[in-house]
């Protein structure tokens, strides 16, 4: 799908200062989540994905040291030449810490994507949409496709976790048992609130408020805790 519209680079210049990029891949090979209609930014024509993931990094300074990249999807769905940018990019630019995400489906994927960037001295972190560690609330009502029920397996493959709150059924208690889960396991908490989108799943306005109230005073200003109140909060999108 063709969308112009989307901002594609931007600084993140609260927590963990770095740049970050929207780049487009073939699509998430996943597809299922519930609540997901982001997938929808993919092309399966890898030169056009290049022309602008290139055009995208070019905008990249390396000021931070850091540099994340996001594709509506997981990193192995980017073609190969702009793989290889990054890994270009990060050398030229002496960017010595790149965050990708990924389906827990590539989670085997992890371990070289880690080498080629380490044969540089270059730090990968991975994260995961787990969206929520009640297994069977995440399998049966949001599909997210991870067949592992203990979250030390999870972060045996991945750094960082995503969440999503602000959804039927969740309380106070499920998303703080979610937020201390994840700081225990992995090394960063990034928290999604649902926003209204194209799917039947729709953000719960009490459920929300409940964690607005009760739960982000006590993690708004934790470091390893980035909170996205809408979902280009970071700047992209
Ligand atoms: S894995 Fe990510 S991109 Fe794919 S459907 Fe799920 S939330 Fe959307």
């Amino acid at each position: 799908m063709e969308n112009d519209l989307l901002t594609r680079y931007a600084e993140i210049t609260q927590k963990n200062k770095r740049e970050i990029v929207l780049l487009r891949g073939s699509g998430c090979k996943w597809r299922r989540c519930t609540f997901c209609d982001y997938h929808l930014d993919f092309s399966p024509d890898a030169d056009s994905n290049y022309i602008l993931n290139s055009c995208v990094l070019s905008q990249v300074t390396g000021k931070y040291g850091k540099l994340e990249v996001i594709n509506s999807g997981s990193f192995v769905d980017l073609d190969a030449k702009t793989y290889r940018l990054i890994l270009d990019i990060c050398v030229q630019k002496q960017i010595k810490e790149v965050h990708f995400e990924s389906h827990w489906m590539h989670r085997e994927a992890v371990s070289a994507l880690r080498e080629a960037f380490a044969t540089h001295g270059i730090q990968v972190r991975v994260k995961i949409g787990v969206e929520t560690f009640d297994n069977r609330y995440r399998e049966e009502v949001l599909c997210k496709g991870i067949d592992e029920t203990l979250p030390q397996r999870i972060a045996a493959y991945f750094d960082e976790v995503c969440l999503l709150f602000g959804l039927d059924g969740q309380d106070r208690t499920s998303m703080q048992h979610d937020i201390e889960t994840g700081l225990s396991y992995f090394d960063r908490v990034c928290i999604n609130i649902m926003t209204e989108n194209t799917t039947k799943v729709k953000p719960n306005r009490a459920v929300i408020d409940t964690f607005l109230t009760e739960l982000y005073p006590l993690y708004s200003s934790n470091e390893r805790v980035d909170i996205l109140l809408e979902n280009t909060d970071f700047g992209v999108g």
